[in-house]
């Protein structure tokens, strides 16, 4: 699932995760700065520059990115494990990460969330107020782009209305995961 940050995107995850007990959410690894009330293992795996880096030398990702200045990504292991276990996965990934998901996974489903519109993403991001006004200008320079690649995926949910972005996420996954 990927989205431009505050689209809603991780409520929606968080809501949908409830519904299907099969479906285990991708703790990715960040570099950026812990947000709000987030937890290390839960939300992200919080980790230095340097020691993504060195997992880049080691082949530990099964995909990272570069998003907004900070790294991001996804480990092999965790993926691995989890799918031994016989769990779909959910991951909460940009479009470089899913385009790098889908050469290796091409059964993978693609879902991607749209804001309503760019002033209602702004004012989210605003209110959400986790983030200074250079860090939000940024975010919205790469909505812009992440938008413009939506149709590499299979879906497309507009969250103007979060309890229908959600019914419709989970009707997609009924029909998927089966
Ligand atoms: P945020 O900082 O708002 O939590 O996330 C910023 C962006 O990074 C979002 O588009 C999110 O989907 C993406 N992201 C989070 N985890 C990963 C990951 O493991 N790999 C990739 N490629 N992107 C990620």
């Amino acid at each position: 699932m990927s989205a431009p940050s505050g689209a809603g995107k991780s409520t929606i995850c968080e809501q949908v995760l409830r519904d299907f007990n099969k479906l285990k959410f991708s703790v990715s690894y960040t570099t950026r700065q812990v947000r709000g009330a987030e937890k290390d293992g839960i939300d992200y795996f919080f980790i230095t520059a340097d020691a993504f880096e060195k997992k880049i030398e080691t082949g530990f990702w099964l995909e990272w990115a570069k998003v907004h200045d900070n790294y991001y990504g996804t480990s092999i292991d965790y993926i691995n494990e989890n799918l031994n276990n016989g769990f779909s996965i959910l991951l909460d990934i940009d479009v470089e990460g899913a385009i790098q998901i889908l050469e290796k996974y091409p059964e993978s489903v693609t879902i991607f969330i749209m804001p309503p519109d760019m002033t209602e993403l702004r004012e989210r991001l605003i209110k959400r107020g986790t983030d200074s006004i250079d860090t939000i200008d940024k975010r919205i320079k790469n909505a812009e782009t992440e938008i413009a690649k939506k149709d590499l995926y299979k879906y497309i949910v507009v969250n103007d209305d979060l309890d229908a972005a959600v019914n419709e996420t989970k009707s997609i996954l009924g029909k998927e995961l089966l």
